[in-house]
């Protein structure tokens, strides 16, 4: 909720107010641009020290993790346990990149009469935009790496998780130089003054596939480069060789976590037609070490949704999907009797490709199960949609890797899901976006290339 001047956090499980902060007018926009922009010249300058402050910016943030859970669990109504560990998954990005190594320089090609270096320099302003589920950790993902690779940082967060993503952004300031990260606040009018100020020399948006859309429009005017981190719709694909029970009890735990509000989330399976019971059982057997309530109270290992739109939706394409013949194994119903925006983990079957619950991207705690006699028409449909960010393979080895080698992603795991890692390049393909964060490749995102080459 936000009025012009104000963005009103609002605590999603308990709908209390946690509370407000100013948005930043255009005016202040341009200041902490220029300010960004005039830290740079210093910033780009000296490697080893820029390496030396990110190793302290984890240490600061790991020591912080109990002063930031109470708030990042109010505000985003993820569970404490979870708020600890994105903290301090977004610590370790940050050592990560503090050791991380890439040549500055590297070797031309001799040619006669001349000599010539290829050197890899930072841009300048970075806009890192991010979304709501996530706010911690995606919008780390995207500093370490600009800031390791010399380039200054302007940071949007989503509006519903200012207070924060502010917090969070201050403890980084009291760690590193004047100007080197600066944080502005409000709607899309906000994100879009960013992406369109002529001082940003990159954009690095993580969120939705439509205004991922948006923003590539955006920042033609400018010429400004960008990276796109968007949506995603994970199958995960159980062969007739699987581990049946294994793979639906890991599953579970997947689809559920932060409420299903996660990009990588499985949020399908197909399943062997004659193994869906055996599937079914034991997903739902595993459903029931998932508690739904209060983030900060003890055992819950479910929150709310984010909030109401989040919650609406999921809803509406549940009920479409049982309007449409599917049944309910477990759930459905709100699992606590706090006022938020809760809907507990619901697991689904006897649906098929054309519902909607299965088709788009539900970004909730709704699981859908499809049946299938043939892999090759899973591999068809999966050809035909729209996102590619992640996928499972559960099988052997062996034959899972075939199945693997099929299908267009940006990560594709096999027996396991959503297997993050800082070290290891991630982002998506089709409509799931473009450019890579994590490894080398995180700071190469944020590398420009200029040639110099010397007559003899
Ligand atoms: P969103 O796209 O609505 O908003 C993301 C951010 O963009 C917010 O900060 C918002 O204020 C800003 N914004 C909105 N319009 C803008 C504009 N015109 N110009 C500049 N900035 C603008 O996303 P959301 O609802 O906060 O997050 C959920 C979505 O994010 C889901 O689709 C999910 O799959 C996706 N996501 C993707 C990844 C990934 O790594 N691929 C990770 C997490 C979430």
């Amino acid at each position: 909720m936000s009025d012009t001047t104000e963005l009103v956090s609002i605590d999603p499980a308990t709908l209390q107010e946690v509370g407000r902060t100013p948005v930043t007018t255009l005016t202040e926009l341009g200041t902490r641009i220029e300010r960004a922009h005039n830290a740079f010249a210093t910033w780009r300058t000296d490697r080893a020290h820029r390496q030396g402050l990110l190793a302290a910016c984890s240490y600061e943030l790991m020591r912080k993790i109990p002063e930031i859970v109470p708030l990042f669990s109010m505000e985003q109504g993820k569970t404490a346990e979870d708020a600890g560990g994105e903290i301090w998954i977004s610590a370790k990005c940050f050592a990560h990149n503090a050791r991380l190594d890439w040549d500055d320089v590297t070797e031309a090609p001799e040619a006669a009469g001349r000599t010539a270096r290829i050197e890899h320099r930072p841009l300048g302003v970075v806009a890192a935009i991010v979304p709501w589920n996530f706010p911690v950790f995606l919008l780390i993902a995207k500093i370490a790496p600009a800031l390791a690779a010399g380039n200054t940082v302007v940071v949007k967060p989503a509006e519903s998780v200012s207070l924060v993503v502010g917090k969070v952004v201050e403890i980084l300031q009291s760690t590193l130089p004047p100007g080197v990260i600066e944080i502005v606040h409000g709607g899309p009018e906000v994100g879009r003054a960013l992406v369109e100020h002529r001082r940003v020399r990159k954009v690095s948006f993580t969120g939705s596939t439509g205004v991922g859309r948006q923003i590539m429009r955006q920042a033609a005017d400018t010429i400004t480069p960008v990276t796109l981190e968007l949506g995603g719709n994970d199958p995960a694909i159980i062969l007739d060789d699987a581990d049946i029970e294994g793979a639906a009890t890991i599953l579970a735990k997947n689809a559920f976590f932060n409420t299903g509000q996660m990009c990588v989330a499985p949020k399908r399976a197909y399943v062997p037609a004659d193994k869906i019971d055996q599937f079914c059982d034991a997903f739902a057997a595993a459903m029931d070490a998932l508690p739904v309530g209060y983030g900060l109270a003890p055992g819950t290992k479910v929150g709310p949704l984010h909030n109401k739109a989040q919650l609406e939706f999921v809803q509406g394409l549940l009920d479409k999907a049982v309007t449409g013949g599917a049944t309910v194994v477990k759930g459905g119903g709100r699992g606590t009797d706090l006022p938020g925006y809760f809907l507990e983990p619901t697991l689904v079957r006897d649906v098929d490709d054309t519902a909607e619950i299965v088709s788009l991207e539900q970004f909730g705690p709704v699981f859908p199960v499809v049946a299938y006699t043939d892999v090759e028409d899973v591999l068809a449909t999966l050809d035909e949609q729209e996102f590619g960010l992640g996928a499972s393979v559960w099988g052997s080895i062996e034959n899972a890797e075939k199945v693997a080698d099929r299908i267009d992603a940006g990560s594709v795991w096999i027996n396991q899901h959503n297997a993050l890692e800082v070290e290891l390049p991630f982002g998506g393909t089709k409509s799931s976006g473009f450019g890579r964060e994590g490894g080398t490749a995180g700071v190469e995102d944020f590398l420009d290339t200029r040639v110099i080459s010397i007559k003899h």
